[in-house]
């Protein structure tokens, strides 16, 4: 049966290996035993499920809690060529019956429903007319109130298995895994002997790093600045911060959403779409932005404030990257986050053992700022894991990306004036006294008279708060809580007044950006645009980022070469092969990108016989057949047999180039190639009239060439 699954990973998923874990998941499920997979977000959870689907008689009932996603992985499996549909409330009555019908005849390997549907018994019974093989249970810790999801009506699915004329196997998975969280699910979900497979948390292509920055909004203006084209999400704490934030990167002319609870259903749907549909790149949103975001290209996930829980922050933070391309997740910290989720505790309404629970997590997440070790470790063995690698040399702690300046003498002059105004004064007042302000009350103060004063003139006063933001975060200074907050030293500050410790800012130095074929990515996005405009799936659905990454670096423009590229499976090639294909040849060609036709299958280059493929092609050439009819007759395109007789020609075979110059042009194409060089292609098609291909351009090259 694996060696079967295995082969369905290809033909449908167009994946060629199992990422981990999920080989032993599905043999377990596929021995009939109930399973519990906990992968981390992003780990490939959906396919251990639903290959064992496939591979069952019978249907698959599906247990998801968001209707909004519901759609989209239905849509995402019809486009794999799984045929699959939803129930939940948003159907009409008709609708339902008719979805069931169809069930009931078989016609669905999987069947996706909303939990809230089973909380009804009569629509329990309806589903005893399908034959259920597997009941499979995603985010499976939303039946658990240790959970952060918390879903009563999860607590229905045990009374589900039971009313099913014959119990299924019962798979259920989760990227959460405490030990209550374990418990319960095992427990309410009424799980029998499960196999439990925990396949570790790390997430390799995530960088992890926490800036500690001077100024928030400055950093994230040139943050997104330096990420143009790529999704992104930025989590803010509150719901007036998101508010904030979207109108301050809006008026910088970025294509920002936003997204939290304040905002009505609509808006938030529309915006939310307007992200899965690469309409806007930027996503600003609450923690109401989450759970199941399936969206794969997002780039990268930036929290503008310190979340509560590094339960949360992982989750939020693993929305990146989940095509398995390089994510990055950065943490701004400024010490007055602190101050913001203690606040969040204390309002909420849980019971004071919880308050102690979550203010325990909370300190752990304050460490996480602050530890100098690799961050990586820090989450991992957070996470309970053992035997961490001490290094990951992929954090902000491990790699050597930063920068030192020495601001040691800037640092002297802040504390000493704070120390000089008796540490009783706010951040703003501070500031006005070392850039020297004529202010009343600094004056009436007599502050003026102080040594301190003006010594920091050079500084903007916005430059100064921003130093003092900094010393906040790194821990030289304390900032009260209260109503007027106050600004006093720390005993690290003491050591720098006194000279026995320097104080470094961090700069992270910039990364050039590898020279990747960023072009022909971008053709082939806009192309998966169009098609996702007119399929009405989003662009991910169609290809993942990855996909493109792939065609990129090997040119696919033959069927068995596009079949080989990760992420395209048989009914994907079907659907969106051709025009792929179509786009990459004609950016090859203007490039005039020798495309090795032999060599452009990543697995297989060689003919049967082993025999290189452009000689094959030769010899058929030396038959007197025409390109056309060779590429007819090999089943590949009249382009690749162009590149292979090219390839001949450059290996030192005789090709009559003559025949394929259109004569009455040779001249006027020899001037143009004399007059721009023939480095490349496109300048020379330019300057020649449209009926002159390429090819025809490429044999005048070759023919003088010589
Ligand atoms: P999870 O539910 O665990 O967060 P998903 O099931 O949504 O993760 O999978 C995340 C992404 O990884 C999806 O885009 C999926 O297509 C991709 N993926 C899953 N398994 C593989 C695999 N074996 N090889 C390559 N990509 C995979
Ligand atoms: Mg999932
Ligand atoms: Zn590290």
């Amino acid at each position: 049966m694996l060696k079967e699954a295995q082969i369905i990973l290809k033909k449908y998923f167009g994946y060629t290996t199992f990422r981990k874990g999920q080989e032993q998941i599905i043999s377990s499920i596929l021995n009939g035993s109930d399973t519990l997979g906990i992968m981390p977000t992003g780990g490939g959870k959906s396919i251990c499920y639903q290959i064992p689907a496939l591979l069952f008689e019978g249907t698959t009932l599906v247990i998801s809690p968001l209707i909004s996603l519901m759609k989209d992985q239905v849509d995402a499996l019809n486009d794999f060529g799984i045929p699959s549909t939803y129930i939940n409330s948003s159907l009409s009555y008709s609708e339902l019956r008719e979805r069931l019908n169809l069930a009931a005849r078989g016609k669905f390997k999987l069947l996706y429903i909303a939990p809230e549907r089973l909380e009804s018994e009569q629509f329990r019974e309806l589903l005893n007319s399908i034959s259920v093989s597997l009941l499979a249970i995603d985010e499976a810790h939303c039946v658990s109130q240790w959970g952060h999801d918390f879903r009563p009506s999860y607590l229905a699915i045990s009374a589900l298995i039971k009313s099913l004329p014959k119990r299924p196997i019962v798979a259920a998975f989760t990227a959460t895994a405490t030990e209550s969280v374990k418990n319960d699910i095992a427990g309410h979900l009424t799980l029998k002997d499960p196999d439990i497979f925990v396949t570790g948390f790390n997430r390799e292509n995530l960088r992890f790093s926490v800036v500690k920055c001077k100024n928030k909004s400055d950093f994230l203006i040139d943050y997104i600045n330096g990420h143009k084209n790529q999704a992104g999400i930025i989590y803010a704490a509150t719901r007036n911060q998101v508010d904030k934030l979207h109108d301050l990167l809006k008026r910088k002319g970025f294509a920002v959403g936003k997204y939290h609870a304040g905002l009505s259903d609509g808006e938030r749907a529309a915006n939310q779409d307007d992200f899965l549909y690469d309409n806007i790149n930027v996503m600003v949103a609450t923690n109401a932005f989450g759970m199941g975001i399936d969206k794969s290209n997002v780039r990268y996930v930036l929290h503008f404030n310190m979340p509560r829980a590094m339960e949360s922050y992982y989750q939020e933070a693993g929305r990146a990257g989940r095509d398995g391309e390089p994510g990055e997740c950065i943490l701004l910290y400024g010490a007055s986050d602190i101050h913001i989720q203690k606040f969040l505790i204390e309002q909420s309404l849980l019971s004071p053992e919880r308050k102690a629970t979550e203010y325990k997590r909370l300190q752990n997440m304050v460490d996480y700022c602050h530890t100098s070790r690799c961050l990586r470790k820090y989450i991992l063995e957070y996470f309970g894991e053992k035997e961490v690698p001490e290094s990951c040399s992929n954090c902000g702690n491990c790699d050597d990306d930063l920068e030192l300046t020495d601001i040691t003498v800037e640092a002297q002059k802040i504390f000493s004036c704070v120390k000089r105004m008796g540490e009783q004064y706010g951040s703003g007042l501070v500031c006005g006294v070392l850039h020297g302000s004529g202010a009343k009350k600094i004056l009436h103060l007599g502050f003026d008279k102080l040594s301190t004063y003006g010594i920091m003139k050079d500084y903007s006063v916005k430059e100064i708060g921003d130093l003092i933001n900094l010393m906040t975060a790194e821990d030289y200074l304390h900032v009260t809580e209260g109503q007027y907050p106050v600004v006093k030293l720390t005993p690290k500050a003491y050591a720098v007044l006194k000279g026995i410790e320097k104080v470094n800012q961090k700069v992270s130095k910039k990364k050039e950006d590898p020279k990747d074929d960023f072009t022909l990515f971008d053709i082939l996005r806009s192309l998966r645009k169009t098609i996702s405009e007119h399929e009405k799936v989003p662009p991910y659905v169609i290809f993942h980022d990855s996909t493109l990454k792939e065609m990129c670096k090997y040119y696919p423009t033959t069927e068995r070469a596009m079949l080989d590229i990760s992420g395209v499976g048989e009914s994907k090639f079907g659907k969106y092969g051709q025009q792929f294909i179509e786009a990459i040849q004609e950016y090859v060609q203007k490039q005039g990108i020798q495309v090795d036709a032999s060599y452009t299958s990543k697995t297989s280059s060689k003919g049967k016989d082993n025999t290189p493929s452009h000689t094959i092609t030769y010899r058929m050439y030396l038959d007197r057949k025409t390109p056309e009819e060779i590429a007819k007759e090999r089943d590949m395109t009249v382009i690749t047999i162009q590149e292979h007789l090219v390839r001949c020609w450059q290996e030192g075979q005789e090709v009559n180039w003559d025949m394929f110059i259109p004569k009455k042009y040779e001249a006027l194409i020899l001037q143009a190639v004399q007059k721009v060089g023939s480095q490349r292609l496109r300048p020379i098609k330019d300057e020649l009239p449209d009926e002159v291909d390429y090819f025809g351009i490429r044999a005048v090259i070759c023919k003088y060439g010589k």
